[in-house]
């Protein structure tokens, strides 16, 4: 192949001739499309997350899940057990059943 001096002078001359062709507007292209496609997800996904924020100062976060009490303390062996345990694991000694919170009205 021959390359003409004053070069190539459409495309299709260059590749009708067998010539390497380097297609730098379709990079630019993705590129450009790359960078738009990530500006778009950048918007839209911080407004999703600024929305959310919303959402939770309006309507408050939800309540943390009650706390389950204190584990035992046998009074015999000074062992700890689960707090709803009603005999001891380790010297086999009853507990006193988990105290259920008495209502303050009389
Ligand atoms: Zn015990």
């Amino acid at each position: 192949m021959t390359v003409p001096e004053t070069g190539f002078q459409t495309l299709q001359a260059a590749q009708e001739a067998g010539a390497v062709t380097l297609y730098y507007g379709q990079f630019f292209n993705s590129c450009i499309t790359l960078l738009i496609v990530a500006i778009a997800m950048f918007a839209i996904i911080r407004s999703v997350n600024k929305l959310d924020q919303e959402l939770d100062e309006a309507f408050g976060e939800e309540p943390p899940p009650p706390e389950e009490p204190a584990d035992k303390k046998c009074e015999y062996c000074r062992s700890t057990s689960h707090f709803k345990a009603i005999r001891c694991p380790h010297c086999t000694s009853e507990l006193t059943p988990p105290q259920r919170p008495t209502s303050q009205m009389e």
